[in-house]
């Protein structure tokens, strides 16, 4: 219904012009705005463009009769509100039945007594206007409600253009107290005292909504920051003077406080700009209240969204008592729920997974990438048993000191008739999940068996169980730990190493938006062409000067062309940061180098900040790389100067699959907005990581699937 222009528009639906002329005749000219249509089709193609708020119609009309327009009209989510009422010269009682029975309002004898049509007309649209009204308004203040609100904003970000739209969020102080003092009823009193100020100080276009509870909304479209709060200081004094007065003759006062953000310059869209009210708003609370404060970017700090990632007490379990990383229940859980099912089990498959690191995660990058990682390889798992075997699978963590994986298959058939077709399944879908976890430096060792189940003795299924996993265990230990990239990188650190650019190649860091080279950097390409972890490899491997010196002469090598394009180097942990600046202003001279300190580990090199930045050349500067590691990030961010802020790979590996990791980055990317740092994601290997990416806003993008897109579009 779009019932906000008056006059109401008629529709009228009958194949005989004069007909048509005779109705406007009888509802008087100018009264309404009419369209007019002499078939069903042409009625239901008029109605695309301009939604009627009345419609009468013939009965009988050619083709397709008046009944099925009505009840293809009572079937439209926005038109099956529409009064309806039939003109007829059927005197067929049958007739009139059905057309009730169809959704009609009402049904008239042709000829039609002017008088009536005219006031069923009325007293029809009058009792739509009044029902449109207390669908789009609040019930006790009579104001727009929340959705009526967002609708109208959105209209109104449309009609601006190039304009501006202030929007103020408000919220009565110490409400709670009015309540509890002096009853419910004197709550509502205030509320509906507040709606009628609001509204005596709102006009066409600067309308106020009430937001849900105690908060109210306005919004001013065309002015800015300062105008809006100069207009809501004078509702807030206009408030603050009325006096209410209680049963008992007491007398009280109320206040508000409020919160303005402007469009487009604190947020281009809805959600920014009431994040940003509301982040002021909470800033006058904190003040004292009684306030009316507009959005600086100082206030980013209260925001909720950190405050919600505090709340979140849970360590080890969820709620639910499984594990908190993966998500997956323990065995003992899924042994009692397998033990438990409603069938009868014969047999169960088992695969035993371990997961081993190429490379040391956790201690280089922090025990918080370390488990996106293990969430990123359950899911993996998962979606591959899925793939391959259709009856149910149960996943579990065998243990909770180490992350490996039981994936339990329980059937009703004995499958240990057929147990190399289990073996083969099994390795099937080992192969998927290596292939899928290739980009994360892990790999999966895994021993698979189907176990006989007796409900009698459960104790030899664990018997059984420990089997199958000792057997991966040892297939662990005797495989070498190796790491080509790592070794391969020891021998061109090595005094009298050859060149470089073997085992080093350099990539691009892309501008989203543009898709220009932004940044260079450069990554040890391993044996299998997989491009590996250089910081990882300078942590094991860069200690002193001389090891310093040929580390930044590789890259030098490999990063020699592109002069015009800044260089990002990898955070060294086992020198020190000055020395380090003052080798790479020598080896670099006059280029541009952004030196990405490692979140973990960071909080050693930003102490010593103040020092840095007065020692650091000016075609200096700092990045934050392997984000996000927790809550302290947050501090880290707000005192530091950084260029740039780089999310883990790790959080960003599969990240169209885990919401939570979309939100907590989204609240991430909101407070490097207000402090003006761009955001990068880094080897970003699939399709639909790269549109997460791209939807969150982060400005540079490197790795494969970039790649793979610049390649395509011929402008490598
Ligand atoms: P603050 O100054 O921090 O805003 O304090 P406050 O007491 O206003 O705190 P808060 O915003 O948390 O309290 C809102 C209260 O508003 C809680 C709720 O009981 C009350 N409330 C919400 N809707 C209504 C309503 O429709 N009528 C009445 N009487 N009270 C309401
Ligand atoms: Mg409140
Ligand atoms: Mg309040």
């Amino acid at each position: 219904m779009t019932r906000e222009s008056f006059p109401n528009t008629v529709l009228i639906v009958t194949p005989e012009e004069q007909d048509i002329n005779h109705i406007i005749n009888v509802l008087s000219e100018g009264a309404y705005n009419y369209i007019t249509a002499k078939t069903v089709v042409e009625a239901l193609s008029n109605i695309t463009y301009k939604l009627p708020d009345i419609i009468i119609s013939d009965l009988a009309l050619p083709e397709i009769d008046g009944l099925d327009l009505l009840r293809k009209i009572r079937t439209g989510i926005k038109t099956r509100l529409i009064p309806f009422i039939f003109l007829s010269e059927s005197h067929d009682t049958f007739d009139r039945i059905e057309a009730y029975q169809s959704g009609a309002d009402a049904y008239l004898m042709k000829p039609v007594i002017p008088e009536e049509l005219k006031a069923l007309t009325k007293s029809k649209l009058k009792q739509l206007n009044e029902f449109y009204h207390l669908s789009v308004t609040d019930e006790l203040t009579r104001l727009y409600n929340r959705r009526e609100f967002l609708k109208r904003f959105n209209s109104e970000i449309h009609d601006t253009e190039n304009g501006i739209i202030s929007l103020a969020l408000i919220d009565i102080d110490h409400f709670k107290r009015v309540n509890d003092q002096y009853g419910h009823q004197m709550g509502d009193n205030v509320l509906m005292t507040l709606g009628d100020v609001l509204k005596r100080h709102s006009t066409e276009r600067f309308f106020p909504a009430r937001f849900g509870g105690e908060e109210f909304v306005m919004l001013f479209p065309g002015l800015s920051s300062a105008e809006a709060k100069s207009k809501i200081d004078e509702i807030r004094d206009e408030l603050k003077g009325i006096d209410f007065k209680t049963g008992n003759r007491e007398i009280f006062n109320v206040s508000f406080s409020a919160g303005i953000a402007e469009y487009p310059a604190m947020g281009n869209n809805l959600s920014h700009l009431l994040s940003r009210a509301d982040h002021a708003l909470y800033a006058a609370k904190e003040e004292g209240r009684n306030l009316t404060l507009v959005y600086s970017s100082v206030m980013a700090r209260n925001d909720r969204f950190w405050e919600y990632l505090k709340a979140r007490k849970e360590v080890y379990l969820d709620s639910n008592g499984r594990d908190l990383v993966t998500g997956a229940c323990y065995l003992p859980a899924v042994l009692e729920e397998i033990t438990n099912l409603d069938f009868e089990i014969k047999s169960i498959g088992a695969m035993h997974i371990s997961i081993s690191s190429l490379i040391d995660i956790e201690t280089v990058r922090g025990i918080k990438n370390y488990h996106y990682d293990m969430e990123n390889i359950a899911r993996v798992i998962m979606a591959s048993c899925g793939n391959h075997f259709p009856s149910d699978t149960y996943l579990s963590m065998a243990d909770i000191y180490e992350h490996d994986f039981f994936v339990l298959f329980p059937s009703i058939v004995d499958f240990s008739f057929n147990v190399d077709k289990f073996h083969e399944l099994c390795t099937e879908i080992a192969g998927e999940i290596d292939h899928s976890l290739s980009g994360n430096n892990y790999g999966i060792c895994f021993s698979s068996d189907v176990v006989y189940f007796e409900k009698d003795s459960p104790w030899d299924l664990i018997r059984n169980l420990k089997k199958i996993r000792e057997e991966t265990l040892q297939r662990i230990s005797q495989s070498p730990e190796t790491n080509g990239a790592v070794d391969t990188f020891r021998t061109i650190l090595r005094p009298d190493s050859g060149d470089a650019c073997n085992v080093c190649s350099r990539r691009f860091c892309y501008d989203l938006r543009t898709m220009k080279k932004s940044f260079q950097y450069a990554v040890i390409t391993d044996e299998k062409g997989e491009h590996a972890v250089l910081d990882i490899a300078v942590h094991k491997l860069v200690k002193d000067v001389s090891s310093l010196q040929r580390f930044l002469d590789c890259m030098k090598n490999v990063c020699s062309d592109n002069r015009d394009i800044p260089v990002l180097l990898p955070h060294i942990h086992n020198v020190p940061m000055d020395v380090y600046i003052k080798h790479a202003a020598t080896a670099f001279s006059e280029r541009e180098l952004v030196i990405m300190v490692n979140e973990k580990g960071c909080d050693e090199v930003f102490r010593t900040v103040d020092g840095l930045r007065s020692g650091m050349p000016e075609n200096f500067s700092l990045g934050l790389s392997n984000c996000f590691i927790g809550n302290n990030i947050l501090n880290i961010i707000s005192m530091t100067e950084l260029r740039l802020l780089s999310f883990s790979e790790h959080s960003l590996r599969n990240i169209h699959l885990f919401r939570e990791r979309i939100k907590v980055i989204n609240g991430v990317k909101i407070f490097t907005d207000q402090l003006g740092i761009q955001v990068m994601a880094e080897n970003i290997y699939l399709e639909e990581e790269f549109h997460v990416v791209k939807d969150l806003g982060i400005c540079f993008v490197s790795g494969p699937y970039p790649e793979h897109l610049m390649e395509r579009n011929g402008s490598g």
